[in-house]
């Protein structure tokens, strides 16, 4: 009993990540999915891009904020706006 057992510990494969994401602008007319995330960490920032529709947007994150989290935040934004009959994304207010 005294025995040591050895065991072999495989690493498990890592489910990767998906980069691609559905549009949520888009997703109705394709629901391929288009749209990718970047992160940029240093800057704390998020830079969404959708080439289908043209979707752009540079949004701050918190450290701990993955890709899931940040397009889960955009699904909720924009759905949001369809419910209220607004457009998304909304636009712009600039009074020159
Ligand atoms: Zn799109």
């Amino acid at each position: 009993m005294g025995r040591k057992k050895r065991k072999t510990v495989r690493p498990r494969p890592r489910p990767r990540l998906p980069t691609l994401f559905e549009c949520p602008i888009c997703t109705d007319y394709s629901p391929t999915p288009t749209m990718t995330i970047d992160i940029d960490r240093r800057k704390g920032i998020a830079i969404i891009n959708c080439p289908r529709c043209g979707f752009k947007q540079v949004r701050t994150i918190r450290k701990i904020d993955e890709r899931v989290d940040i397009y889960s935040k955009l699904i909720d934004e924009v759905e949001a706006a369809r419910e209220k009959g607004e457009p998304y994304p909304p636009a712009e207010t600039s009074s020159t």
